[in-house]
């Protein structure tokens, strides 16, 4: 037997110094938001084990020192145990790797079974060597001796499985995690190699926390926003999830400040102090997460806050005495989770939905009806995706309803506008207010149009055929769509491939505001111009117009808003100032439509007021294109007459 005298240089510093490290590593998980997944309760495993690996070594060698029995029976035991706690951090490891690396159980079984493999195979030969005298022993004078170290072997074999997994599995993880790993894994040999060197042994536990702290900062740690001591909405739904499972209800509360909701914007300064007070100050226990730029969400335990009506009664007080001094314009959601919202986890869109239908500066309480809006409007979501993605343009969930309009110059109705509908399934009939922003914002709107333009050709084709004298239809296109390139294309080619003259297709499109879009704008309409599409500005008197802009593009209809109507019909002033811009619009050889003509009184107003068109309800409300027949006249009357 080849035993050697084993050199025990060892010194508690080391292993004292681990536990301290642990300990501040639990401090940190307890003060700090740390994502609460599966891995993580490896993670915390792991501390654990190497936490307790140090203990026992520290008092296996005080056994060891203080032994004046010359029965080292408990040394043995804890040397043993000692080891088997290593190898428990190894195998925890593989497990945390194959966690991180979301392997599939099929890929993942077999590893984890080798590991547990080496594992048993490691304590059970290092029990049995130990027992039979054939490696680690004390001899009767007190001195430590080993043969072939077994936990040096079982430590080569985890390494060599770890080794495997990160390399075998290089590409799930981003490469720059990997490198942190990689990087401290290096260290940890680097450090053992030098240990070896000295022949010391009291850095070995240490050795294994290197890796683990890597995994607190990259994986699991989830940085403080310092200025407002908020968190992200990742972290968000981990707490909503942790809260959910254990059935524990929150309290929700929720700011909206548009304005800064924005890339690249942020809340200025006094604002984020005023936020992370108001975080701090109403409710016990409270997180406060940055879910958008201008969107701060702050949940807290309703079991901690039996009083939080009182608190949220204040908060907003405070919060009041805020606005007056700053006066952004705000919305503000508050209320109590609601279990289906937190099952599938969706607050986020969840309150995106009630903001949408709230007014600017305005407080919303979350009641149930809420959840109701919130499926219909993932059931617009989900549909509206489906059409943009299926792209048929006679798509039968699309309907094209139409209001005809009353010319006064011909004294009948030959022309009108197209009005979109949805027709889903599970709710029926949505109207536009419901689902045309929506559709705007994600980049659907476009398809929609394609497919009402289809649509209103196929029935003008239709109209043709039958000889109805029909002058035109408009359309109604969105800002945003005609600053794609392929928008001039799209449109002419679905009226050429319809086969009905241009100029029975007319466009409405509302003002804008900036000069680069007005640019744009200005060459898609003359070009669609030359084919001979019309043109008509929509909701004119509703916003800040600008004549001069207004002037250089080539209109030819000004649609009066509705408002200007109204406001015509309560005053004279106003009736004056309608007449006199209505009537500059002619001199200047346009044709102004009126809006929104609801009784005679209206009508003969804005007859007077230089009217070309009316619409209204007073002629027809929207209907479905296909009775537009109805209102329209056959050309060969109009001969036989
Ligand atoms: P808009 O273009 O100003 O359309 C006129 C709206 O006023 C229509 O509402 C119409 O039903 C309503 N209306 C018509 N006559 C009267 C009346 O006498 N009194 C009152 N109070 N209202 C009247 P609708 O169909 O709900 O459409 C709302 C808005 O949705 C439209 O306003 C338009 O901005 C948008 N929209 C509708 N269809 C489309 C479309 O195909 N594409 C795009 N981009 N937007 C559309
Ligand atoms: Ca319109
Ligand atoms: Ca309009």
């Amino acid at each position: 037997m080849e035993h050697y005298i084993y050199f025990n240089d060892y010194y508690p510093t080391g292993d004292i110094m681990v536990i301290a490290i642990c300990v501040i590593i639990f401090i940190l998980i307890g003060f700090s938001y740390v994502r609460k997944s599966k891995s993580f309760l490896y993670f915390l495993f792991i501390n654990v084990t190497v936490l307790l690996a140090a203990f026992v070594n520290i008092i296996y060698h005080v056994k060891y020192i203080t032994n004046i029995t010359g029965d080292y029976t408990t040394v043995y035991i804890l040397r043993i145990l000692y080891h088997a706690l290593l190898f428990s951090t190894l195998l925890l490891y593989v497990v945390y790797i194959t966690e991180v690396l979301r392997l599939e159980i099929s890929k993942k079984y077999p590893v984890v079974t080798m590991s547990i493999i080496v594992f048993i195979i490691a304590v059970v030969s290092d029990i049995v060597k130990t027992m039979s005298g054939k490696g680690y022993v004390i001899t009767s004078q007190g001195l430590m001796t080993s043969g072939r170290d077994i936990f040096l072997y079982g430590y080569l074999g985890f390494v060599v499985i770890i080794l495997f997994l990160m390399i075998v599995y290089r590409k799930r993880l981003y490469k720059r995690v990997m490198s942190g790993f990689y990087g401290t894994m290096i260290v940890s040999f680097v450090m053992l190699a030098i240990q070896n060197h000295y022949n010391q042994t009291s850095y070995t536990v240490g050795t294994f926390l290197f890796p683990a702290i890597a995994m607190l900062y990259i994986i699991h740690s989830n940085p403080y926003d310092i200025s407002m001591g908020a968190i992200d909405v990742r972290a968000m739904e981990d707490m909503i999830r942790f809260n959910y499972e254990r059935k524990r209800e929150l309290i929700i509360m929720s700011l909206l400040l548009e304005e800064f909701n924005g890339e690249g914007k942020t809340f200025p300064t006094e604002i984020q102090g005023i936020i992370r007070k108001f975080s701090g100050d109403y409710f016990k226990g409270a997180v406060l997460f940055q879910i958008n730029n201008g969107n701060m969400m702050l949940l807290a335990k309703k079991k901690s806050n039996p009083d939080y009506e009182n608190k949220i009664n204040k908060l907003l007080n405070a919060f009041m005495v805020e606005y007056e001094k700053y006066r952004f314009d705000y919305k503000i959601i508050f209320g109590e989770s609601v279990d289906e919202v937190s099952r599938r986890n969706e607050y986020v869109n969840f309150l995106d939905s009630i903001y949408r239908n709230m007014q600017i500066n305005s407080v919303h309480m979350i009641d149930y009806d809420d959840v109701v809006s919130f499926n219909k409007y993932e059931e617009i979501l989900e549909e509206l995706e489906d059409i943009y993605r299926a792209k048929n343009l006679r798509d039968p969930r699309v309907l094209v309803y139409c209001q005809p309009v009353f010319n006064i110059k011909t004294g009948k109705y030959d022309t009108a506008e197209a009005l979109m509908r949805l027709k889903l399934s599970n709710i029926g009939m949505v109207f536009p207010d419901q689902f045309i922003p929506l559709a705007e914002e994600k980049g659907y709107i476009h398809v929609l149009t394609e497919i009402i333009l289809q649509k209103t050709c196929d029935e003008i084709k239709y109209l043709i055929q039958e000889n109805y004298d029909v002058r035109r239809i408009s359309v109604n296109v969105s800002v945003m769509e005609l600053k794609d390139d392929h928008f001039c294309d799209d449109i002419s080619g679905i009226i050429r491939n319809s086969g009905i003259p241009d100029e029975k297709i007319a466009i409405e499109i509302t003002e804008t505001q900036t000069e680069s879009d007005f640019l744009v704008i200005k060459s898609r309409i003359n070009e669609l111009k030359d084919h001979g599409i019309k043109f008509y500005l929509d909701d004119f008197g509703t916003g800040y117009s600008n004549m001069e802009r207004i002037m250089e593009l080539p209109f030819d209809i000004i649609k009066f808003d509705r408002s200007l109507v109204l406001a015509s019909g309560s005053d004279n002033r106003s009736e004056k100032m309608v007449g006199s811009l209505a009537n500059m619009f002619k001199d200047l050889d346009y044709s102004v439509l009126y809006e929104g003509v609801e009784n005679e009184n209206d009508e003969e107003m804005c007859i007077n007021m230089a009217a070309s068109y009316l619409q209204g309800y007073k002629y027809s409300k929207p209907i479905p294109i296909i009775d537009l027949k109805n209102f329209f006249s056959k050309l060969d009357e109009k001969i036989q007459n």
